[in-house]
């Protein structure tokens, strides 16, 4: 049984390839964050391995031990695989050496499954050293191996690389799928319909935070956080920059997801501004939402967006990350914050 939740097309596109023998030997799997990349590159892995009668069956060993990235023919690279995510520092790009390490196993024939398979997930971050080391093997591919390229970011790859996989777009799921297949892991019906909502089509988002209360609980951390620093000065805003910039060095995922959760609460922002409160993807928030759009003008937060949007690209980027922070506390409009005093009593921020 495959997996991965919705993204019918896709894996009759494999199921159908497998059936026939025509599988290629590169594809490149391109969809935003926990959309089901991963699932379904392990689904693929496990049906090509899998020593059971219906594969992917899910219960013979090598279905089990690909799961737990523990079959010695199926190996995954990433940002979070390489030695130095362990040892506490993050790393920016995916090694040359890391891309060697595959090229040599994919030289020799499978262990014990049928097929040799990497997953290269966050592909968009190979090094330019190892995107040429890679280019060569995908020019001339050994028999009964497989690449499988995940990103979240398709124009960070070298396009030499992308015009040598076939390529499929993962798309968000329908709500409705999200939230059946939230309930299908037994999350209650409300918190299912909220989170579906909230999850923007990605089902392992969803999953992460329905079943995990403390990552809920951080949630509504991180949306207090965010009231509390529109409601303070400059000089608290500074202090929170450098903070957020502390925590970039050591935790890039954490800092990211902050931005977009940011950027979610100001489109949604704009939304009640404009009258559409119906469209917002908080709607848990919607009261606190109601209460800050009396404080700025549409131009406001319009413009705040964009810069939210060059803070986030700048990180991306690599760019100091402590500055883009500050510059982009600097361009957070102060609104008429009379208009909230009222109801939102915030105490000040503290890192
Ligand atoms: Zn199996």
């Amino acid at each position: 049984m495959w997996s991965v939740a919705g993204h019918n097309r896709t894996v009759r596109i494999f199921q159908r390839s497998l059936r026939e023998g025509r599988l290629g030997h590169a594809y490149l799997l391109v969809g935003r964050a926990h959309v089901g990349k991963m699932t379904l590159a392990l689904d693929v892995a496990r049906a090509l391995n899998c020593t059971g009668e219906a594969a992917p069956c899910g219960q013979c060993s090598a279905c089990r031990r690909i799961v737990l990235n523990r079959h010695p023919d199926v190996m995954i690279v990433g940002l979070d695989t390489e030695k130095a995510s362990k040892e506490g520092k993050t790393r920016k790009e995916i090694s040359i050496d890391g891309v060697k390490a595959i090229l040599r196993a994919a030289s020799l024939p499978p262990f014990e499954g049928r097929y040799k398979v990497f997953i290269i997930n966050d592909a968009e971050c190979l090094s330019g050293e190892a995107a040429n080391c890679l280019l060569k093997t995908l020019e001339e591919p050994p028999a009964r191996v497989l690449f499988l390229l995940l990103t979240a970011r398709e124009s960070g790859l070298l396009p030499t690389i992308v015009s040598r996989c076939i390529r499929l777009e993962l798309q968000p799921l329908p709500l409705s799928t999200v939230e059946a297949f939230l309930r299908e892991r037994d999350v209650n019906a409300e918190k299912a319909r909220t989170v579906a909502r909230l999850s923007k089509g990605c089902p392992g988002w969803a999953l992460n935070i329905a079943g995990d209360e403390g990552a809920w609980q951080q949630r509504s951390e991180l949306l207090t956080t965010l009231a509390r620093v529109l409601d303070s000065g400059l000089e608290e805003r500074f202090a929170f920059a450098a903070e957020l910039g502390g925590r970039f060095e050591k935790d890039r995922a954490a800092v990211n997801e902050l931005l977009e959760m940011w950027l979610d609460w100001w489109r949604d922002l704009l939304l009640v501004r404009a009258g559409s409160a119906s469209d917002i993807v908080n709607f848990d928030q919607e009261e606190v939402l109601r209460r800050w759009a009396g404080a700025y003008s549409l131009q406001e937060i319009a413009g705040f967006i964009r810069h939210l949007i060059v803070a986030r690209e700048q990180l991306r980027w690599n760019a100091n990350a402590r500055l883009a922070l500050e510059v982009l506390m600097l361009n957070l409009p102060n609104g008429n914050r009379e208009e909230t005093k009222e109801d939102v009593r915030l105490p000040s921020y503290r890192a």
